[in-house]
């Protein structure tokens, strides 16, 4: 049977790891790389890339959603049907002016929705990272190319309680799944489920592969800067370090609050829960991830909770 091994690859210190694992225990000829960039990454992902290509002897493909057609939807929908549903003409066209592709996944993702993902509605995982690579995987079947695609899946329980039951086996909840039948000829394996991070570190240390540079600047996970999930610390190094990043969140929430009925989005939620929706944004939080443990807003971003939902089935979503 010819079997393809298609690792996913995020810039991160597990993705990283699983892909040393998958040099070391099978044929190269056998190996796949691939990346979703999600449109919303630091501006080093390419370059992170690029160094493991180089670095490993590898070819990462790079798969970058396109929304193009459900925003023309979009724009059809409010443009027919708004008016009925009591929405003023000046609100009607301001939304469908702003339903224009930008050709960045992420935004168009947000503009196309009218809003933000979130902690309960985690929308970007699937349009952005699951369903591209599922479809990458599956093609190499479809082809004829392979009998059968184990996708190389770069995550841990120790990374969260969720994951952990998540990954649980229902029968025997202290066992925990390593390998899934997913089917049509497509299986997940997670070669790295047992290691701590630090183990993952240490597989680069011996490959001489350095992980990402963000680490060391701070970061506790790459990917998306930032993450819905982010905490509060990760806000405030992202603000200090980054501060870009905060501006071109800001101009995003602007865009996508144009193409929204409510006219104004915001990517996290508020620490004020109370507040007016247009009173709200990523300068605010900024602020708020300034002050104090313990203060008054402490639990509003809830950063010790486990996120519901941060679990790419790829292990994409630090
Ligand atoms: S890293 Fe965070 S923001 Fe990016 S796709 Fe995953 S959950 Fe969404």
């Amino acid at each position: 049977m010819t079997i393809i091994h298609c690792v996913s690859v995020s810039t991160g210190k597990d993705s990283g790891a699983t892909a040393i694992v998958a040099l070391e225990t099978e044929p190269r000829e056998s190996l796949r790389f691939v990346s979703a960039d999600t449109g919303n990454e630091h501006e080093n992902y390419h370059d992170y890339l690029g160094y493991m290509e180089r670095h490993l002897g590898i070819k990462i493909d790079v798969l970058r959603a396109n929304f193009d057609r459900e925003i023309a939807k979009k724009r059809t929908y409010v443009l027919t049907h708004w008016a009925g549903k009591g929405v003023p003409q000046a609100d009607i066209e301001r939304a469908a002016a702003a339903l224009v592709p930008t050709g960045n996944p992420f935004l168009d993702l947000c503009i196309w929705k009218g809003k933000f993902p979130s902690r309960t509605a985690q929308f970007c995982t699937q349009y952005l990272k699951t369903e591209l690579l599922t479809e990458y995987q599956l093609a190499f079947i479809e082809r004829g190319e392979a009998e059968a695609v184990w996708s190389w899946q770069g995550v841990r329980i120790d990374e969260s309680a969720a994951r952990r039951k998540r990954l649980a086996c229902p029968v025997h909840p202290s066992f925990h799944r390593t390998f899934d039948v997913v089917g049509a000829g497509l299986f997940n394996y997670r070669p790295i489920l047992r290691w701590k991070a630090e183990d993952c570190f240490e597989a680069h240390r011996i490959a001489g592969l350095e992980p990402n540079p963000l680490y060391s600047q701070g970061m506790t996970r790459v990917g998306c800067m930032p993450c819905i999930n982010a905490g509060k610390d990760e806000v405030l190094e992202i603000s200090k370090r980054f501060p870009h990043h905060i501006e071109r969140i800001e101009y995003w929430e602007l865009m996508v609050g144009q193409a929204s009925k409510r006219q104004a989005s915001s990517f996290f939620p508020d620490p004020d829960r109370d507040a007016h929706l247009d009173k709200r944004g990523i300068r605010k939080v900024v602020e708020w991830s300034k002050t104090k443990r313990g203060g008054q807003l402490m639990d509003w971003i809830r950063i010790h909770e486990e996120p519901k939902a941060c679990s790419s089935a790829y292990g994409l979503c630090e």
